[in-house]
């Protein structure tokens, strides 16, 4: 049996995985919220406690965390945690447990994925040989290169969510100004996030919102979505405009820093919710507009991904193949 995680920032998810070929099959999985665990070992021996798992027939595992991976260790970027998994596998008595960037093991799902679990936001032809970039949404940003390598995808990490904001228009000049002035930098993250929306409804209301919405509330990224698709205020909407052109620029750097001819995929939690958002023209025509080399990034496929488990997926793609 494996055992694969995939640690948000905000939720944790825990599963038991059958090791079939190519895609393993889920037995079961459970959704913890991250910040209510004091650490990973106290989650990890609810869940097995609770699914009547002993450690030692579990042959592999895998975690994918929100942060940079040192070997055995990864700093949560936005949890008070840290994942020491060598400790946690002696202190539970598993064998190992293997750690990736959550972008990277979100990356071993992708060439696994089935047709009805994405939405084409772009047709294109994928080029033999290419390289696949993702690039994902939800509390943070994340990005990940599958490097081509004779034929085989090799799953990369990248930091790129943290990369400088490149301001492109005038409402994104004055947001540039007013996250500099806020954080002393301005990162893609803070535009392209969870917390970007927020910081975007910010600059976007310069009168209450119609909505009213509270910024302090967990939920005020999907609020702010919400009202945005509903139309239930102006500057909602225009807060979500501008997030999905940032998010279709950024998406669209993503592929050319990678030449990404294999292929664009947007994971994350944010995109299968504002699908209506993402569909009218408004993404693609950011991801399009970079000249000269707009052919190039015109004729490759693009696709969401709906499968809202694809990081945990992804972590028990890798702990089947690293057995
Ligand atoms: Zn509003």
């Amino acid at each position: 049996m494996l055992l694969a995680g995939d640690i948000g920032g905000t939720k944790t998810l825990l599963g038991l995985f059958d090791a079939r070929p190519v895609r393993p099959r889920p037995l079961a999985v459970q959704s913890f919220p991250t910040l209510d665990y004091d650490d990973l070992g106290t989650m990890l021996r609810t869940f097995l406690t609770a699914e009547r798992v002993t450690a030692d027939t579990i042959d592999s595992a895998c975690f994918g965390v929100a942060g940079p991976v040192f070997g055995d260790t990864a700093e949560l970027t936005n949890v008070p945690w840290k994942v020491d998994t060598h400790r946690v596998a002696s202190a539970l008595g598993i064998g190992r447990i293997q750690l990736l960037n959550d972008l990277q093991a979100m990356a071993y799902a992708v060439p696994v994925l089935q047709a009805d679990e994405l939405h084409a936001l772009q047709k294109g032809e994928a080029l033999r040989g290419g390289n696949i970039a993702l690039i994902a949404a939800g509390t943070g940003l994340g990005e990940a290169l599958l490097h081509n390598v004779d034929g085989r995808f090799v799953p990369s990490p990248s930091e790129g969510g943290h990369a400088d904001f490149p301001a492109r228009t005038e409402p994104e000049i004055d947001l540039l100004r007013d996250l500099t002035a806020r954080f002393g930098r301005a990162d893609v993250e803070h535009v392209v996030s969870g917390r970007g929306l927020i910081n975007v409804h910010r600059t976007m209301h310069r009168q209450p919102c119609a909505a009213a919405i509270d910024l302090d509330d967990v939920d005020a990224p999907a609020q702010i979505t919400a009202a945005g698709l509903a139309g239930t205020c102006a500057s909602c909407a225009e807060t979500l405009e501008l997030f999905v052109s940032a998010y279709g620029a950024e998406a669209g750097n993503l592929a050319l820093r990678t030449v990404a001819t294999g292929g664009v995929f947007v994971g994350g939690g944010i995109a299968p919710k504002i699908l209506p958002a993402l569909t009218t023209g408004v993404f693609m025509r950011a991801f399009r507009a970079k000249q000269p080399l707009d052919a190039m990034v015109a004729a490759m496929p693009v696709n969401v991904i709906l499968n809202a488990d694809a990081g945990l997926l992804g972590a028990a793609v890798f702990a089947a193949e690293h057995r």
